[in-house]
């Protein structure tokens, strides 16, 4: 993997996309309707400029678990921190 996710991940830039990504999203789960508290990248082809529904989707924590039990991504993102480490949300 030529680009470092989980350095990405560390980054001011990630942080504020996310906050962007998950206001475009309304703040709603994808899968539940519930409240997403983060993003779970589906592609990692556009890392840095991210589009919503296309590289990353918003999920709750349960959904986002849920998606790493699937197996649907072979990459971990859990360090995204559920809001509570960064104090967003
Ligand atoms: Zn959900
Ligand atoms: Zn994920």
């Amino acid at each position: 993997m030529k680009f470092n996710y989980f350095k990405y991940l560390k980054t001011e830039d990630w942080k504020i996309r996310k906050k962007e990504l998950l206001n475009e999203a309304n703040h709603i789960c994808s899968e539940c309707g519930g409240k997403a508290i983060l993003l779970h990248h589906i592609s990692y082809d556009n890392l840095g400029y991210e589009i919503l529904n296309l590289d990353v989707i918003a999920l709750c924590k349960s959904c986002h678990d849920l998606m790493h039990e699937d197996k649907i991504t072979g990459y971990e993102d859990y360090d995204l921190g559920y809001g509570e480490k960064y104090g967003e949300w």
